[in-house]
């Protein structure tokens, strides 16, 4: 099975209008690698002006509600995302599950209402330092995968970004043996869910990926590209990186 490689940049709470020169750069980076799917998920604040100069890049949201409208002060939904220039959006982000308390059932609904509202979705699970080090990080991202993928889930709008969160912004990245490992049991999981589409389904590593290790990392097997973050903000550091996918 031939999976098109997919890189994503995770902007997080980065980036103004004068970051734009930014997007135009890396868009006119993934114009030049059409064989891997290149998107840059940016502070909804962008959107719309990322969308106008994203080039070969896609635009995305870093989260959705799972409602469509309503009393919820603050928060957007992927309607609304839509609207402003979205294709895509990431749910479940470590991040959001942290400091928002998302829990799985919430990650499958806001999943749900992005592919309702015509959004692709990469949807996050990963394990704690602390459950890696228990020995316990295959069964628990499993469970996590279980329960936050929704009933419906389908490879041609959905995602999965293993993400450990001990390797988030650390700088740290597992051994090469551990992501085998993780995408491997992914794989087998997406599988025994989903039957063939199981197999069809992209699984994106990310966690401190940068142009030194995107190689190596991308030649796992079941890895299908990479989530970035800090490696995203400038084409110097994600240029190569999606040059690595290619
Ligand atoms: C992320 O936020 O999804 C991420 C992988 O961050 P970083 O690449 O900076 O570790």
């Amino acid at each position: 099975m031939v999976r098109r490689k997919l890189v994503v940049g995770n902007w997080k709470m980065n980036g103004l209008r004068a970051h734009l020169p930014q997007v135009a750069a890396i868009g006119a980076e993934a114009a030049s690698h059409p064989q891997v799917e290149v998107g840059l998920c940016v502070p909804a604040t962008l959107i719309s002006m990322a969308a106008e100069a994203r080039g070969g890049a896609f635009i995305g949201g870093q989260d959705c509600h799972a409602k469509t409208s309503g009393a919820h002060t603050g928060c957007l939904s992927a309607q609304m995302l839509k609207e402003a220039g979205a294709t895509w959006a990431i749910v479940g982000h470590s991040e959001r599950r942290a400091d928002h308390g998302e829990t799985d059932a919430d990650v499958a609904s806001k999943a749900l209402a992005a592919h309702a509202a015509g959004l692709k979705v990469i949807l996050c699970v990963g394990e704690s330092l602390e459950i890696r080090d228990s020995g316990e990080a295959v069964p628990f991202v499993l469970a996590q995968l279980e329960a936050s993928l929704p009933e419906g889930a389908a490879a041609e709008w959905l995602s999965i970004a293993y993400e450990p969160v001990w390797c988030i912004g650390t700088g740290r990245i597992p051994t090469m043996d551990q992501i085998a490992e993780m995408h491997s049991a992914i794989r087998a999981a997406l599988i025994k869910r989903l039957g063939k589409d199981g197999n069809a389904m992209r699984i994106l590593y990310g966690g401190s990926v940068n142009a030194a290790n995107a190689a190596e990392v991308f030649t796992v097997a079941d890895v299908d590209g990479g989530l970035v973050g800090g490696a995203s903000l400038k084409v110097e550091s994600f240029g190569p990186i999606i040059a690595a996918a290619a």
